[in-house]
């Protein structure tokens, strides 16, 4: 039985754990971070993220999905809060798709113990990998008890955006690395349930409060609370450094964002509470060394969180890498380097998509334009499905690999910008002669 190391037991760690169990492997991974369970620490506040179909297919090839499931609240539509509280809406994308929130925590929990219930694959909490030799797969734990080297024959680094594993690498000849932090950064907080327990605002929907340069979100908790994400520039005017009283912060809140902030009670103790945290892109390459170590989930690919892929992306890679496996017969040297090739530019791609969608979310939802796209886009593929999947259904309910979406997506918007400068589009936009042309623009394109 070969054995094998994975360093960081995060989201994509302990997914991957659950795979290499599957495919036979003696796995032992270790994890910076001590056993919630045995600490007693609570996971805190409740923190949640979108996942989607890409994650969902990941899950569901290990028997993962039906557990993730019940707890997951799908999100149908995009509610838009304007500054007069005034509500829009968009759906995510036809009848019955959704994004689910689901507890970062919760998630991360569930996965570490189906790693666990495998006899082959033993989790070691409170193990910081302080050192690696990336030419042998080896890494070095520091613990409690000691110092401990690896003894698996690879190294799988799941060690997140600033990934140790990855900072040996970088000391290699010809490794590129590039770390760009955006201007934003983002602070969390929580809008409790009601008096009568129940969600404050609609429950099955992913909230946003587009304001131009910064927005806020809310996605819904299982307990009817929500957890909001205020993305905001770091510096600046209007900036979290402007902001340097809670006070400030309240004159803010109430300026920007009166419905949301009505419902915290105690925005003052969550704000002076709650970090400011920054947000980082990583890209690298090459993603492996021989058939010996290799990178991935955000220690090879971080994005900003913005089209809620980052963790999807990262599990997607799951279950390309081991379809990759299975068709080297777990030949080591050629899975690792056909893996890290075919996935670095789906990485590039989602990195870029991403921050497209920052712009998208925060600036464009506001605007009518932008809407009346979105609903001409809808009724062109529900008139000619096959031919047109918004850009959004790409990336978010389908595996089109990242790459071939982003280009699909840019050829939809310049076709998109022709239609939109048309005569009284905002009045015939449902009209025959609109569809007709897309369809003639749509056939240009392809030949
Ligand atoms: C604000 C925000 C919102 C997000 N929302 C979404 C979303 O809605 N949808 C989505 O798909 N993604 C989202 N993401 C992205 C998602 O969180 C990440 O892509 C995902 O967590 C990556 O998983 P990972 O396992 O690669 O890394 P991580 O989750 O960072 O896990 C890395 C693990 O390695 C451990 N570790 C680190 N260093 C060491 C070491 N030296 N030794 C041992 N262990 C170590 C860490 O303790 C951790 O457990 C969001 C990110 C942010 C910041």
């Amino acid at each position: 039985m070969k054995h094998v190391t994975v360093v960081g037991a995060g989201l994509v760690g302990s997914l991957w754990s659950i795979y290499l169990a599957q495919r036979g492997y003696r796995v032992e991974v270790f994890e910076r971070r001590a056993d919630p369970r045995k600490t007693g620490i609570a996971e805190g506040r409740s923190i949640n993220l979108a996942l989607s179909d890409r994650g969902w297919a990941a899950l569901e090839k290990v028997g993962m999905a039906d557990a993730v499931r019940q707890s997951a609240i799908p999100m149908y539509r995009r509610v838009m809060h304007a500054v007069d509280g005034a509500l829009s809406f968009q759906p995510y994308g036809k009848e019955n798709q959704a994004i689910y929130s689901v507890s970062r925590g919760g998630l991360n929990r569930l996965l570490v113990e189906a790693a666990e219930a495998h006899p082959q694959v033993t989790v070691h909490f409170g193990h910081r990998c302080v050192d690696a030799d990336v030419e042998q797969g080896r890494a070095t734990f520091e613990s409690a008890e000691g110092t401990q080297d690896s003894n698996g024959e690879a190294l799988f680094a799941t060690d997140g955006a600033f990934s140790q594993v990855r900072a040996k690498m970088q000391r290699r000849d010809r490794f590129n690395y590039e770390q760009e932090y955006i201007d934003h950064g983002y602070k969390e907080l929580h809008i409790p349930p009601g008096a009568d327990g129940r969600h404050q605002l609609e429950r099955e929907a992913l909230h946003i409060w587009p304001r131009g340069q910064h927005m806020l979100i809310a996605l819904p908790n299982p307990d009817g609370s929500f957890t909001c994400t205020l993305f905001f520039p770091m510096e600046g005017a209007e900036s979290f450094e402007a902001l340097q009283t809670v006070e400030a912060a309240r004159a803010f809140f109430a300026a920007q964002f009166r419905d949301a902030l009505d419902l915290m009670p105690d925005f003052e103790a969550q704000w002076a509470a709650n970090p400011v945290a920054s947000l980082v892109i990583i890209r690298c390459s090459p993603w492996n060394v021989g058939g010996k170590t290799v990178l991935f989930g955000d220690a090879s690919h971080a994005i900003v969180p913005f089209y809620g892929q980052g963790m999807n992306s990262g599990f997607e890679d799951c279950r390309v890498f081991d379809a990759v496996l299975e068709a080297h017969g777990d030949d080591f040297e050629h899975a690792f380097a056909e893996f890290a090739q075919k996935r670095k530019p789906d990485a590039d791609a989602i990195a870029e998509l991403a921050m497209r969608n920052f712009v998208e979310m925060r600036d464009l939802t506001a605007q009518p334009e932008f809407l009346l796209q979105k609903k001409i886009e809808a009724r062109f593929s529900a008139l000619h499905p096959g031919q047109w999947m918004p850009l959004y259904s790409q990336v978010t309910f389908s595996h089109i690999p990242y790459a071939e979406a982003l280009a699909a997506g840019k050829r939809q918007d310049a076709l998109m910008a022709q239609i939109l400068a048309r005569p009284n589009i905002a009045e015939n936009w449902e009209s025959e002669e609109v569809m007709a042309e897309m369809r003639r623009l749509l056939e240009a394109t392809r030949a």
